[in-house]
């Protein structure tokens, strides 16, 4: 068994992204610039938008936090981001999830401008995604392939069964491991016997958010098995697969925490970089 160590991976990549973009900065005179729009003091994402300065910090990229109060209205949050899509100084900006309960999420995100759509969450990105056409792909499910790619996993022809199906993560996860030649089969909520799919599985990648939802006896031996959940159990934080039971079964398998998070960040650093290059070079 050999851990998919996302933290080290995330961090060798971000070394030399940070040449690049001393590079780059060299070359058009300033730092590719990322705005996070934070709305209310939601703790995990006050924690996520601390990881994301954190990473701007060590690839040379200038990152910025707008926070909100809860209460700003849907329109207010509207204006905010015609502001960012118009400024040209701004490469990439993403609005945090989850959004207070008045505000719609969908609302927001098709607002952002698909030339800024760093975390690739509008109907234009995820519908690109799904062409197979440039643009900004979820910084999870980027991530992931990311990871994968850095331990040379090659997925032509493996079975691959997703576990989740949000538009954040487990749909387009499906459609990148798709684009790789992997066979796909994607589980949610209401599929029934999910060990009878998992069990076929050449790769796992699960993102559903429930504690222990993989056991040892859902997993064909020498599987690789990708964790995307992040639970809080007593003040620790798990993934969605049994990790003690299941590490043995598996030939590679991502840690949580120190997996798929910052792969995630990374992902998102890339994608900010790549929005930067694009506005330069077309100038
Ligand atoms: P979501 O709630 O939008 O979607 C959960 C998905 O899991 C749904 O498609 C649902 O059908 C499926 N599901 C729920 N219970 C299931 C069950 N018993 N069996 C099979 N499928 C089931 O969540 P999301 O935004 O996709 O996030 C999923 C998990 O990934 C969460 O724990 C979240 O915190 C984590 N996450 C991690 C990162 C990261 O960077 N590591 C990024 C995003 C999300």
């Amino acid at each position: 068994m050999q851990i998919l160590d996302g933290k080290k991976t995330a961090r060798e990549l971000e070394k030399k992204l940070k040449e690049k973009v001393l590079l780059l900065k060299e070359t058009y005179g300033r730092a590719p610039k990322l705005y996070v729009v934070l709305v209310g003091d939601n703790p995990a994402s006050l924690s996520y938008v601390k990881s994301k300065e954190k990473a701007c910090l060590r690839t040379g990229i200038e990152g910025k936090t707008i926070k909100l109060p809860n209460t700003i209205s849907e329109n207010d949050l509207l204006k905010v981001i015609k502001d960012l899509n118009n400024d040209d100084t701004v490469d990439g900006f993403i609005v945090q999830l989850p959004l207070p309960k008045h505000i719609d999420e969908n609302t927001i995100l098709n607002a952002v401008s698909s030339f800024k759509d760093v975390d690739g969450l509008s109907l234009l990105s995820a519908g690109k995604v799904m062409n197979r056409q440039d643009g900004f792909t979820p910084a999870t499910p980027k991530g992931v392939m990311m990871l994968l790619e850095h331990y040379n996993i090659k997925l032509k022809g493996m079975h691959a069964v997703v576990v989740g199906r949000s538009n954040i993560v487990g749909s387009p996860m499906a459609k990148l491991l798709l684009n790789k030649d992997a066979t796909v089969t994607i589980c949610h909520r209401y599929t029934t016997e999910l060990g009878f799919y998992t069990k076929q599985a050449d790769i796992i990648v699960v993102a559903t958010g429930v504690v222990n939802l993989i056991t040892a006896d859902m997993v064909k031996k020498g599987a690789i098995v990708v964790d995307v959940g992040i639970n809080r159990v007593d003040g620790k934080i798990v993934g969605d697969v049994d990790y003690e039971n299941v590490k043995e079964k598996t030939s590679f398998i991502t840690p949580v925490p120190g997996g798929v998070g910052p792969m995630t960040i990374s992902a998102l650093i890339h994608n900010t970089v790549e929005a930067y290059m694009a506005k330069m070079e077309n100038k």
